[in-house]
């Protein structure tokens, strides 16, 4: 007899994610399945946190997302920061919308990339999100269901700043998410908050890939000397103290902000630059924690 098909990625019926758990209801075990198709197609997942918002989370989930894409990964960019979903700009898409098809929600598309944000589904790029906990939740649920995802390589998460509710939502909806990638600035009021994302990962048994120590000096655009605006090493020192990898400091470059603003990705547009070459080595650390990169 022909076995029954349980899941859309592979069939398998004798995967034990795939069984109904026993404290399940069957609608909650029919959402369980939906998610787990979507995801099983999407090889390494990756979610980029932060303590606080501000520090250059998106920055480095957009740079991220389009230096796989660059050298040729399949890759989908997933935009749930929902009170400051800044993808869309950065990248230069926020005149486009969502289109929805029989199968579910099609991304963006851009280079080999499938970008798909909260900002999107915004009628206007000032309209604030003002949703209680379980809208919040529902929508970042659907995006990782309902969404066209399709085969990939990797999927990044721009995830909400903080420890709270969405963050945790997400950690426990992508499972198993390969890692985390932490970005601080450098100054201790920000630290501190470092410390509460490796925390939480520990908590939620999601592996810390790195921290990334963003507006990490200034480098003066005519002679290159570097200014500590805000004092360094607060990123370096807590990985330190905290055992996790240390991936790298990327100064304030104003290369970084107007690449922002231009809706054009540094890494692509200011490749030569000191800072970009800067960046590539701390994404080809994360990189090298993929088993299967080569
Ligand atoms: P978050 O996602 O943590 O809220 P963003 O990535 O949106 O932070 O960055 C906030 C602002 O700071 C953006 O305008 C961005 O272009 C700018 N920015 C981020 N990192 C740098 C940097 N290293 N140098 C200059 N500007 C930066």
């Amino acid at each position: 007899m022909e076995s029954k098909k349980v899941c859309d990625t592979c069939g398998d019926s004798s995967c034990s994610a795939a069984k109904k758990k026993n404290d399940e209801s069957p609608e909650e075990y029919t959402d369980r399945i939906k998610l787990l198709s979507k995801m099983c197609r999407i090889q390494h997942k990756i979610v980029v946190l932060s303590g606080k918002g501000g520090v250059g989370k998106s920055t480095v989930a957009v740079n991220l997302a389009m230096s796989l894409a660059l050298s040729g990964k399949r890759v989908g960019l997933l935009d749930v920061d929902i009170h400051g979903p800044s993808i869309p700009t950065m990248l230069g898409l926020e005149n486009k919308t969502i289109e929805g098809t029989a199968g579910g929600l099609l991304p963006v598309e851009l280079e080999n990339m499938k970008v798909m944000s909260i900002g999107f589904l915004l009628q206007n790029q000032d309209d604030a999100v003002i949703w209680r906990g379980p809208m919040k939740m529902g929508v970042i649920k659907q995006f990782l269901t309902d969404v066209e995802w399709g085969d990939l390589d990797y999927l990044i998460v721009d995830a909400p700043p903080g420890t709270g509710d969405e963050p945790l939502s997400l950690c426990q909806l992508i499972d198993p998410l390969d890692g985390a990638v932490i970005v601080t600035t450098p100054q201790r009021v920000a630290a501190v908050d470092v410390r509460k994302s490796i925390s939480f990962c520990r908590q939620v048994h999601v592996p810390v890939l790195g921290v990334i120590e963003n507006m990490s000096g200034f480098v003066c655009p005519k002679c290159g000397e570097v200014t500590h605006i805000l004092p360094a090493g607060g990123g370096k020192k807590i990985a330190a103290d905290m055992k996790v990898p240390f991936l790298g400091a990327i100064p304030m470059d104003p290369g970084i902000a107007k690449s922002g603003d231009e809706g054009r990705a540094f890494i692509q547009h200011y490749a030569s630059s000191p800072t970009a070459i800067l960046m590539q080595e701390i994404i080809n650390k994360i990189r090298s924690t993929d088993k299967t990169k080569n």
